[in-house]
């Protein structure tokens, strides 16, 4: 149903917004199930504890994430006519399913990869992180062995390619 960060940890969709605000996830034969009961609504048999509300009902629509985030409300117009991306207006018929069109879909999923974005890059970083510091280890190691093997600082400097000096100075005290 939903999309997935590379990390596992943000799962979202596009839910329907219940009169009263409430997020539907899922849908019956009957309408759109949104968790809680008002006592407006008829409940769900198999799910007592989540009320159906018909499709014609349904409001609009907004990005969700198990997160806990939400994106702005896609408000549901009465026709084509009226609907404009741009100001975050779609129509959907309300002779059938309230289910989002393919573009308002589009249009949210680009507001929840906006909100994972800094999660997706600071995953880049700790990889980077990660590599960075198992090369100063192999660094470290491979000067070592070289000033074992006889190698001046001089050499050692002008192969990691600071001075002298500065070779000795960050390894001259490491065994
Ligand atoms: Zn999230």
């Amino acid at each position: 149903m939903g999309w997935v960060s590379s990390d596992n940890k943000h799962e979202g969709w596009v839910a329907c917004v219940a009169p009263d605000g409430r997020l539907s996830s899922s849908s019956s034969g009957e309408g759109m199930l949104v968790k809680g009961v008002s006592g407006r609504y008829k409940r769900d048999e198999s799910m007592p504890d989540y009320e159906i509300i018909p499709d014609r009902e349904i409001i609009g629509w907004r990005g969700a994430c198990d997160c806990g985030w939400q994106g702005e409300l896609w408000k549901r117009v009465g026709s084509s006519a009226e609907a404009d991306p741009a100001q975050h207006r779609e129509y959907v018929s309300r002779d059938g399913f309230a289910d989002a069109s393919q573009r308002l879909e589009e249009a949210v999923h680009d507001e929840w990869k906006a909100h994972i974005a800094p999660t997706e890059a600071i995953l880049g970083v700790e990889a980077a992180a990660r590599e960075y510091s198992q090369a100063g280890n192999r660094l470290n190691k491979t000067v070592a062995a070289a000033k074992a093997a006889g190698a001046s600082w001089t050499d050692i400097g002008r192969a990691v390619g600071i001075s002298r000096q500065s070779a000795h100075e960050r390894w001259s005290d490491k065994k």
